[in-house]
């Protein structure tokens, strides 16, 4: 036997009471816990979560099922003694919140049992939504739905949910959704023709104060079906959200809310063809700009070295540049871009010449503290010591000249 008589197991719409103080502790942690002979607060449990509320002068902010220690009610505030009679109210929101979730939970796993024979193997309330894992052979969005239906019909029903307590020899001759593994006396909730099954969470006293269940997303996980739903005040608030940021979307178009999903898709399409357009220009650019580039500088014996450094160039950008020029024949192209300490290095080489721009770009990504590598005919890097960048070039020019003897 616990040492507290749980009232929330006779009435869930029970919201305050009086007790007597049975023990005051201290937890490992350092919070109080008091152990009271009779509580309405429902202590953690199946799947979901404990009250709050007051205690006395105090907070009750956590509730503990320490089975036959009976109920710990974490509180924070004054700390009352044995023996004191103390007046207990449970935060009622929160309460009413719970009991849409938890009674919401029995109908959808009953509808997914009626429709599909599919069991629910798990239940977590948690701060915003629900979960279910399921057994539902060939999830679809239509057999979920079709599940989501049947349930609000249930909850428009307004059938009664009544509280049965069965012998162990009683529950086992019933048709019941799960089995329990409790021992002992059993405590069922029944949803007249529609559901049976042990629990010992707080409930509707009818379908109806669900108020709606919907369904958020599904998706497979560890061979079973995750469902993401939601009941009642949670649906509401949840559906505000949602119909606020499809209307912000909208406005943004100045559309209508429904319109959007057509009009950001055709946007995507659009930029992707901008896209597309912006690259051939960016290719014609950088052919003018190496012309540019070519026509400017002179050859050295047989060879046209051109580098130069850019400011904040990104590193495909460069590459196109060098790809341009060493379209030309005898052309060397040590590139280098810096955006503050942070640097960026091409050299490319044309077919027609000799030497090793991997090599060359090792040596160079050194000197500016980073790393890079290619192929003898272009290599890319990048480092963090931009102040070195132009020594880099320079020097990577000088060696090129001592590496192919040009
Ligand atoms: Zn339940």
């Amino acid at each position: 036997m616990s040492a507290t008589e749980r009232l929330y197991y006779h009435d869930s719409h029970l919201l305050e009471f009086d007790a007597r103080v049975i023990d005051v502790t201290k937890r490992d942690d350092g919070a109080i816990a008091v152990i009271l002979d009779r509580t309405a607060f429902y202590p953690t449990g199946g799947g979901q979560p404990n009250d709050t509320g007051t205690l006395g002068q105090a907070r009750v902010v956590d509730c503990i099922d320490a089975e036959i220690e009976g109920v710990l009610h974490v509180i924070q505030g004054p700390i009352p003694e044995s023996g004191e009679m103390l007046h207990g109210r449970v935060d009622s929101l929160r309460r009413l919140d719970h009991i849409q979730q938890h009674t919401g939970q029995h109908i959808l796993s009953a509808a997914f049992i009626k429709l599909f024979a599919a069991p629910t193997r798990s239940f977590r309330m948690m701060e915003h939504d629900c979960e279910i894992d399921i057994e539902l052979d060939n999830p679809t969005n239509e057999k979920i739905e079709q599940a989501v239906d049947l349930a609000n019909q249930t909850i428009w029903a307004n059938l009664p949910v009544k509280i049965r307590e069965v012998s162990p020899e009683e529950a086992a001759s019933l048709p019941l959704r799960k089995e329990s593994a409790r021992q002992g006396e059993l405590r069922l909730i029944e949803i007249t023709d529609f559901d049976l099954t042990p629990c010992g969470g707080t409930h509707a006293n009818a379908t109806g104060e669900v108020g709606v269940i919907a369904v958020r997303s599904w998706a497979r996980a560890k061979g079973l079906t995750r469902i993401q739903f939601m009941a009642g005040l949670r649906v509401v608030n949840d559906y505000r959200k949602a119909n606020r940021t499809a209307g912000q979307a909208a406005n943004l178009f100045s559309a209508g809310r429904d319109d959007t999903p057509a009009l950001i898709a055709r946007l995507i399409e659009e930029n992707k063809k901008l896209t597309r357009g912006v690259r051939e220009l960016e290719a014609i650019a950088c052919r003018v700009e190496a012309d540019e580039l070519i026509r400017s500088s002179h050859v050295t014996g047989k060879v046209r070295i051109i580098n130069r450094i850019f400011s904040d160039r990104d590193a495909d950008s460069l590459k196109h540049l060098a790809q341009a020029l060493i379209a030309h024949p005898s052309v060397v192209a040590l590139l280098g871009s810096r955006d503050g300490e942070t640097a960026r290095l091409v050299f490319a080489r044309s077919t027609d010449l000799p030497g090793d721009m991997n090599l060359l770009m090792r040596e160079a990504c050194a000197a500016i503290d980073g790393r890079g590598g290619g192929k003898p005919e272009m290599a890319q890097g990048g480092g963090a010591a931009g102040r070195n960048l132009a020594g880099a070039i320079e020097k990577a020019a000088a060696d090129f000249r001592v590496q192919t003897g040009l």
